[in-house]
């Protein structure tokens, strides 16, 4: 369509998720005509996710350091876990302000169709963390869809043995969405009502 730097921009930002054709030559078009300083900002924070950003050693959320903040974080107690898919849904259920415990980003969810088993996910890691019993009760707070509920089945019955409580959030989500997308109040409100997974 076009020629040069402004088409290799259009052709970049469409590759990004959620990003079509005409949302791609929007932004292109923004940034043609947008203050220098805001690109060189944009360019910078682009870059320096890269450079910068790492997954946590312990729970594998997204952090600056070795350990991200919520492993850090003497206050919260280690003996509930909460395990979900992707980092961006820690960032939902700390928003509903009803998790007090710790975290474990399994990377993924259980989907044959693509190609992703239980081998994939970092279950093994979880065990390992679950090891020392210190932990009671493990929350699994996959997304509200066919393959979040697989992965959920999946890890119940895998924890069985374990002699902790096992639980999955409320019913009421929006189902076939991701957790992200459910509000804080519906998400809260599912994370407070949880119930003995399997039942
Ligand atoms: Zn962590």
């Amino acid at each position: 369509m076009y020629e040069g730097a402004i088409q290799d921009l259009i052709d970049e930002l469409g590759r990004l998720p959620g990003v079509g054709p005409k949302s791609a030559q929007r932004i292109a078009f923004y940034v043609l005509s947008a203050d220098p300083t805001d690109v060189k900002r944009l360019a910078a924070a682009l870059q320096r996710v890269k450079e910068q950003v790492r997954f946590c050693t312990v729970c594998f959320n997204v952090a600056e350091a070795e350990k991200c903040r919520i492993c850090r974080d003497p206050r919260r107690t280690d003996e509930i876990f909460c395990v979900v898919e992707e980092p961006k849904d820690v960032v939902a259920i700390e928003r509903t302000r009803e998790f007090r415990g710790r975290y474990h980003v399994l990377g993924g969810a259980i989907s044959p169709l693509e190609g992703i088993g239980p081998d994939q996910l970092r279950i093994r890691e979880l065990m390992g963390r679950l090891a020392d019993g210190t932990v009671t009760e493990v929350i699994l707070a996959t997304d509200p869809n066919i393959e979040g509920d697989a992965t959920a089945a999946y890890l119940s019955r895998f924890l069985k043995d374990m002699h902790l409580r096992v639980t999955r959030l409320a019913s009421g989500l929006p189902v076939g969405g991701d957790l992200e997308y459910a509000d804080e109040v519906t998400l809260g409100r599912a994370f407070a009502g949880r119930r003995n997974a399997g039942e």
